[in-house]
């Protein structure tokens, strides 16, 4: 029943891996268009003739700039993901602690303390069944 959404993310990083092939490909194009046109353009300062590969500085510059934008375009869902994920259980992690296991705001709740109602952990902070006599969590005794 999900088949709805899969072809779509499928064909969604289908697009971002061409996008990351591409970008950096035409990135370099664009650069080689732009250090020939520079070169040139220099190089022919000293001389009568005058620049004729400076043309190249003029397509090499959008060149540049697009291979730029999708490049970034190809990394930007990656970058956001990977900062999602490096953030998101430290921030539950922390909810978790503050919160001794209840959760803050449904953030960092713990299933032990979800279905537990017993005492709390003095040590851990986890709420442990009503029977039990040491912690699902850490072994420490609740007596
Ligand atoms: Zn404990």
């Amino acid at each position: 029943m999900d088949d709805r959404t899969t072809p779509g993310l499928a064909n969604q990083s289908s697009v971002r891996t061409a996008f990351r092939v591409l970008g950096p490909v035409i990135l370099l194009v664009g650069l080689g268009f732009v250090v020939v046109g520079f070169v040139d353009f220099f190089g022919s300062m000293n001389s009568f003739q005058g620049p004729d590969k400076f043309w190249m500085l003029f397509v090499g510059l959008p060149v540049l700039f697009v291979g730029g934008a999708l490049t970034q375009a190809g990394y930007a869902g990656t970058a956001a993901r990977y900062v999602a994920g490096e953030t998101m259980p430290v921030v539950k992690d922390s909810a978790t602690y503050l919160s001794d296991g209840r959760g803050i705001a449904g953030i960092g709740r713990t299933e032990e303390a979800a279905a537990a109602t017993g005492p709390y952990c003095r040590q851990c902070g986890t709420r442990n069944d009503a029977d039990a006599r040491f912690c699902d969590s850490c072994g420490q005794s609740l007596a």
